[in-house]
């Protein structure tokens, strides 16, 4: 079968052909329908010589969507998930029985590292190629008569926000300013998120008018250019109170100190965006409003995923979406480094 594979660090990913693989004990095998491609497969791409994680080939995509094509021993009689179902996978896998995992938190499982559990497409064979093998029919939440290519973002573009949301809903009342820096995979997801779940009025915050416009037609109230002068910008639109939450999908150092700049008395700074940037220089008595919080969320849980699709099949989440083939999958890569994507790249193999 074909694959997308990194193989050598430093160099671009490429096409190539693998062995189809066969579902062991415990295992699923997927006939892949949909594979997402992330800005964090971009970071881990550009890893340097020596703190690439994983071991090489790795076959890349943790966002799966897949037709159930094969059960392994002993996983036949879970529901819903039988031969011919449409499924996405859970990419945060974990052991499934320590603490954070008994609460449906694989992402945060404390003995993966221990015994070399892998996401899928992040050090275990991701989503891009015609076939992938799911560790657990507990990773597959089923997607009925959903489409794959719409839905497969859900499965981290979709699930990131929902779990950073989810966290500070209780703050987000009405008459509360809400701040999206990014408009992005993630952040357009955010936006409709917020929309959605929270009356509060939604700023989001980009480099381009492009992007700002895109951000407003998914539903952001003010759309603001994130520069040297957003923190005074957005200021203006909140007045002294300040955003109650922000999220950074970004991460950088600026965009850090965009989200500290705007955050007022007990809101929360969420950084969700893989930057390098750090907020520990702000926080102090002195360095922010009374009771900030900030947190740095990663992927979302189990119950999150199945709750995003039950928002999906209510049709209130429009994913945008640009479809390339398998063998165009490396074309794809280099728009996403690149930032020429609109929403999210979906790889139909
Ligand atoms: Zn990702
Ligand atoms: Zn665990």
């Amino acid at each position: 079968m074909k694959a997308l594979q990194y193989r050598k660090v430093g160099e671009p990913p490429e096409i190539v052909e693998i062995d189809k693989p066969k579902p062991g004990p415990g295992q699923v095998l997927l006939q892949v329908t949909a594979a997402g491609a992330c800005h964090s497969d971009d970071f881990v791409l550009k890893a340097p010589e020596g703190q690439f994680p994983y071991p090489l080939p790795m076959t890349l995509g943790h966002e799966g969507a897949g037709r159930v094509v094969e059960l392994g021993e002993g996983t036949e009689g879970v529901a819903g998930i039988e031969v011919g179902a449409n499924v996405v996978v859970y990419g945060p896998w974990g052991c499934g029985t320590c603490w954070f995992c008994a609460q449906g938190l694989e992402n945060y499982c404390s003995r993966a590292a221990d015994l070399g559990i892998y996401p899928p497409g992040l050090g275990s064979p991701g989503a891009m190629a015609e076939y992938m093998i799911v560790d657990s029919p507990r990773h597959l939440v089923p997607i009925g008569d959903l489409d794959p290519v719409a839905t497969v973002p859900l499965t981290d573009a979709g699930l990131t926000p929902y779990h950073a949301i989810k966290l500070s809903l209780p703050k987000i009342v009405a008459g509360t300013d809400v701040v999206v820096i990014g408009s992005g995979g993630l952040g357009h997801v955010a936006i409709q998120l917020l929309r959605h779940l929270t009356p509060a009025r939604v700023i989001a915050l980009d480099v381009t008018e492009e992007k700002l416009e895109f951000a407003k037609s998914v539903g952001a109230h003010e759309a603001v250019l994130s520069d040297a002068n957003a923190v005074e910008a957005v200021r203006k639109i909140t007045g002294p109170a300040g955003a109650r939450a922000v999220f950074d999908f970004v991460g950088y150092q600026p965009t850090i100190d965009t989200a500290l700049g705007v955050v007022g008395t007990q809101g929360d700074v969420t950084i969700v965006g893989i930057g390098d940037g750090v907020a520990h220089a702000r926080i102090g008595f002195f360095g922010q409003p009374y009771e900030v919080a900030a947190r740095t969320p990663y992927w979302g849980s189990r119950p999150e995923l199945i709750e995003l699709i039950a928002l999906a099949h209510e049709g209130v989440l429009d994913v945008a979406t640009e479809t390339f083939s398998l063998d165009d999958a490396p074309e794809a890569y280099r728009r996403l480094s690149a930032n020429e994507l609109r929403g999210r790249a979906v790889i139909v193999p």
